[in-house]
């Protein structure tokens, strides 16, 4: 960090910039505490109900850091499955979020890996997961187009097989939304 001030042509022990590298450290250790949790240990207490309703959990904000500019990209995850006997506290999935979008990403990685360690934590019927999400380095940098959204989604199990099924739970993330 010291070295990009200096490269910059900042000097790294003008007041305001002393204590940036130090800052940077602590934020990324934060940004990056998903590295260390695996989301399927979040997901690891499930209880056992029976019927097999689809259950979705909408608008789930995250941020992330991408891997390329290492520049945030903010948005909601929308997670949807079908339970096979078992489900799991809606807070959990929120955390199995966190778990994968804290560590250096990419938007399509990170779709998958939600929608596997639901697959995994609870043998569902299906999975189905979409991200929505503003890159800031789509709008600080290269092509500068803020408001772009990049919309990315996994589908598994039965969400990929029936096109009911999928057609379902589009309808419930995309219904009642903000014009
Ligand atoms: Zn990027």
């Amino acid at each position: 960090m010291v070295e990009i001030i200096a490269a910059i042509g900042e000097d790294p022990n003008r007041e305001g910039l002393r204590d940036t590298p130090r800052r940077v450290a602590q934020m990324y250790a934060e940004a990056f505490s998903g590295l260390h949790t695996d989301p399927r240990e979040t997901l690891r207490t499930t209880f056992s109900e029976p019927g097999e309703e689809m259950i979705v959990v909408r608008d789930i904000p995250f941020s992330s850091l991408c891997e390329h500019h290492f520049l945030p990209f903010l948005g909601h995850a929308h997670i949807g499955y079908i339970p096979r006997g078992r489900v799991v506290g809606l807070s959990k999935l929120a955390r199995a979020v966190e778990a994968v979008a804290h560590r250096p990403q990419l938007q399509e990685r990170m779709t998958g890996q939600i929608a596997d360690a639901v697959m995994l934590a609870l043998k569902p019927l299906g999975a189905a997961v979409i991200l929505e999400a503003e890159h800031l380095c789509m709008t600080i940098r290269g092509v500068k187009k803020p408001g772009s959204v990049t919309v990315t989604s996994a589908m598994r199990g039965v969400f990929r097989s029936s096109a009911v099924t999928r057609e379902e739970f589009l309808q419930s993330v995309w219904s009642s939304r903000r014009p």
